[in-house]
């Protein structure tokens, strides 16, 4: 730091060799971090930021922890790798704490993405019909406007066409319906979950596609990378009332909103329901190391064993669950229950939404603050009146202000029709007041210059 030649040689360098994809999307990111403790980036220039979108929404225990460094290095030096085809005792222990933590009798595979996990899980859920002697039911139910991971069958899964159309054809056997949005179709006053207008599609595209073709349903609690889009509150518990109407299974992607980020544990306990499979990654281990988990309920799990043949599941993963990963997220999920992250993130939560009400709900732009937790989007609009989504490089001046101010903040993924309008807050989930208030001050700043 503070070498200008070391600098201007990364910068070029940086330019030169890295292909770093989301720049594009998100020009006023491209800062190079030198150092990250807690909430705060410190960038090669010395710059510092408080980063309130954790990373990628992961890094939920903030950054620098000294013990989770050790327990890598810890589990690196004792046993660095040992396949999944064997076992070590941080997957075991940690298997057994994700199933303790979703309150049900779970099993779970490992893998080391979002992406790969959810893979894994549509792989489950259409050979579990044939372990089953059910056929072959293979479509998979997504919906519009979600993110579902970056490889042919989570993009298949996808609802975000932008990012989908160069790489046809994708996976097939992948369907979408509409996902609810309670700012733009509120769907209060329906009498029970079965008559919400958006359960009822879910239902009728199942109909219509016949139910013996349908393996899953896959679905975030909350939409988060589409625009932190709000269901009513009975709509995933009348999802799975269809998804048991119809035999099909109930996929929850939890890669986001899971491991504290809405305020328990996984986002679907905001809402009574027992997924039959959940997917997990990022605040897994906070990105101190790549780590995902796919689990199922166990009697899906005995389908695939009831022969005693565990080689039924054709599906390897060299690096999944790897020893280092497992001993990271162990710590991770300690640190979670000691500090009551949980909990944390809830009240922290709402006292940022409620805050940010009360100081912005007033700017013409701002049509609607709304999250979970600390899972938290702020919709700006045209006019309050039509909600004509504000245009993306006005949007985007607020990022860039808040950047100006050592605050980064982010937004929706690019959605079509210009819907690109939803400012995103994620900040590590154990953040203190002054750093809350820090992010109210210099936010509500760069939405009241717009
Ligand atoms: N599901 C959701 C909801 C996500 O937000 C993401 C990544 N942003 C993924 C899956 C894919 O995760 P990964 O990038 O680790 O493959």
């Amino acid at each position: 730091m503070g070498n200008v030649h070391i600098t201007e040689s990364l910068v070029t360098k940086d330019e030169k060799y890295l292909w770093n994809a989301m720049k594009p999307y998100n020009p006023q990111a491209a800062t190079i971090i030198q150092k990250a403790k807690g909430a705060w980036l410190t960038d090669i220039e010395g710059n510092r930021y408080l980063d309130a979108m954790s990373g990628l929404w992961c890094v939920n225990v903030g950054y620098g922890r000294e013990e989770i460094a050790k327990a890598a290095y810890d589990q690196l030096l004792e046993n660095n790798y040992t396949p999944l085809s064997v076992s070590h005792p941080s997957a075991i222990l940690l298997a057994e704490k994700i199933s303790e933590l979703l309150g049900g009798d779970y099993v779970v595979f490992f893998s080391n993405s979002g992406s790969e996990a959810n893979e894994t899980a549509f792989k489950i859920a259409r050979q579990y019909y044939q372990q089953k002697g059910q056929g072959t039911r293979y479509k998979i139910v997504s919906r519009y406007r979600a993110y579902h991971g970056n490889s042919m069958g989570a993009l298949a899964a996808t609802g975000q066409a932008e990012r989908k159309y160069k790489y046809e054809p994708l996976a097939p056997g992948f369907i979408h319906v509409k996902a609810p949005d309670q700012y733009r179709y509120n769907e209060d006053g329906y009498k029970s979950a079965a008559d919400l207008p958006s359960v009822k599609a879910v239902d009728e595209i199942m109909t219509w596609e016949h139910p013996e073709t349908i393996a899953a349903m896959i679905l975030e609690p909350i939409i988060t990378g589409g625009g932190v889009i709000m269901p009513p509150d009975n709509y995933l518990k009348g999802v799975k009332e269809v998804c048991e109407k119809h035999g099909a299974l109930l996929i929850v992607d939890e890669v986001i909103c899971g491991f504290g980020r809405t305020g328990k544990a996984f986002g679907h306990q905001n809402y009574g329901v027992q997924p039959d499979i959940i997917t997990m990654a990022k605040g897994l281990t906070s990105a101190y190391m790549p780590l995902s988990a796919t689990a199922v309920k166990r009697e899906i799990y005995e389908e695939f064993t009831k022969n005693g043949n565990y080689d039924f599941f054709r599906h390897v993963n060299t690096f999944g669950g790897s020893p280092a990963a497992c001993a990271v997220a162990l710590k991770n999920l300690e640190i979670m229950d000691r500090e009551n992250l949980f909990e944390q993130s809830s009240i922290m939560g709402e006292i940022l939404v409620t805050e940010l009400k009360d100081k912005i709900s007033h700017c013409p732009y701002v049509g609607d603050i709304r999250g979970k937790g600390l899972l938290i989007g702020i919709e700006l609009v045209e006019d309050r009146s039509t909600k004509n989504p504000l245009p993306v490089e006005k949007v985007n001046q607020v990022i860039a202000k808040c950047k100006e101010q050592g605050l980064i903040i982010g937004k929706n993924g690019v959605t079509v029709a210009g819907y690109n309008n939803v400012l995103t807050l994620s900040p590590p989930l154990n953040i203190t007041l002054e750093e809350k208030d820090f992010i109210l001050e210099r936010l509500v700043q760069a939405i009241e210059s717009l």
